[in-house]
């Protein structure tokens, strides 16, 4: 296993300086065009996720939506999105959540999540924690159950775990730096 999650580590792509000056961005294009380790990577999230009973994976747009999906059918969960403020075409719930400078918003289908159904939220990456705050957020206004906050990277350094207190959170990958 040490072994496989080393190889996920080293097809993640590092872009220094994007999409701004100063930001290492973390590219997983690499790691989803390769068939085996796309699936060793979904596969490490459903061999932790598999006995915690969810019955609802929650992708947060975009990249958490390829993971996410994966997921979902491979826990034989149901698929939610959140998505960035109009892009849903139905009635939403939205929370905000503070940028470097500045605040954006996430929505969801009011009827996205049955009330206590068990929630997985997922995304490609955590960074400081404010867009998976956000997802919490919407999850508790639509009466849902967070079980747990899974990441594929988590860029430890910035420390967005603390945000999600007291939810569980993991991650595949730690970088302690960029
Ligand atoms: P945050 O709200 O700060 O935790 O940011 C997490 C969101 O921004 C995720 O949806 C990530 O895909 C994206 N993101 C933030 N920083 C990076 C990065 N260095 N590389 C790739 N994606 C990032």
């Amino acid at each position: 296993m040490d072994q496989e999650i080393a190889e996920i580590r080293r097809a993640i792509r590092d872009i220094p300086n994007f999409p701004k000056p100063g930001v290492v961005f973390k590219d997983i294009t690499p790691l989803l065009s390769n068939g085996r380790l796309f699936k060793s990577t979904i596969d490490l999230l459903a061999d932790r996720y598999r006995s915690k009973g969810v019955d609802i994976v929650l992708g947060i747009e975009s990249r958490g939506f390829i993971i996410g999906a994966a997921l979902a059918y491979r826990l034989g969960a149901g698929f939610c999105i959140v998505r960035k403020p109009g892009k849903l075409p139905y009635e939403t719930h939205s929370a905000s959540y503070e940028l470097e400078y500045g605040s954006d918003a996430l929505e969801v289908h009011r009827d996205a999540i049955p009330s206590h159904a068990r929630v997985l939220i997922i995304d490609d990456l955590i960074a400081t924690g404010g867009t998976a705050a956000a997802a919490i957020a919407l999850v508790s206004q639509l009466g849902g159950e967070v079980v747990a906050c899974a990441f594929v990277i988590e860029l430890s350094f910035l420390k967005g775990r603390e945000k999600l207190k007291p939810y569980e959170v993991f991650s595949i990958l730690q970088y302690d730096s960029e």
